[in-house]
């Protein structure tokens, strides 16, 4: 954790350029931005995933990753937001303290997210909802 640069971005040793900050949450401007304005909403306290979160703070972190893209919209004339998280390298994370990205779009903006759209075989959406959901309920009710 000591050698986090978002950690080191909160406690003021590495330079950024803040966009927002309260008791739970920093937002600051990404160095190499998909589009100019592109924001980080980060939590105060280091979590490596946004899965361990507390629920106060990760709700304020949507809450103004969203709101920064309205201001976005409103006052540097996009379009439109993404809001981003990777969790986990394979999923593209990079910087290990869990982050939002708040993504500003332009309807011609040159940026295409490429997801891509896969078929089920028969049966198999209703088998991954059920093992989905079971797996889920369980870890909810043990509180993980
Ligand atoms: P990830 O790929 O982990 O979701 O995104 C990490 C983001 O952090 C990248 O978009 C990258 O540009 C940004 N980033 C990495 N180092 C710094 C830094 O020192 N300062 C700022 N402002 N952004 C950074
Ligand atoms: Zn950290």
């Amino acid at each position: 954790m000591n050698n986090c640069i978002f950690c080191k971005i909160i406690a003021g040793e590495i330079p950024s350029a803040k966009i927002y900050e309260d008791d739970l949450v920093y937002a600051f401007l990404d160095i190499s931005p998909i589009n100019k304005g592109h924001v980080l909403v980060i939590p105060k306290e280091h979590h490596e995933s946004s899965s361990t979160i507390p629920e106060a703070t990760a709700g304020r972190m949507f809450r103004v990753g969203s709101r920064i893209g309205i201001a976005l919209r409103r006052k540097m004339d996009y379009d439109a937001f993404n809001l981003h998280l990777a969790d986990g390298a394979a999923a593209g994370q990079v910087v290990m303290h869990a982050h939002l990205h708040v993504v500003p779009r332009g309807v011609e903006d040159g940026f295409r997210w490429n997801w891509r759209q896969l078929k089920y075989a028969d049966g198999e959406l209703a088998a991954t909802a059920e093992t989905l959901s079971k797996r889920l309920a369980e870890d909810l009710e043990k509180g993980e």
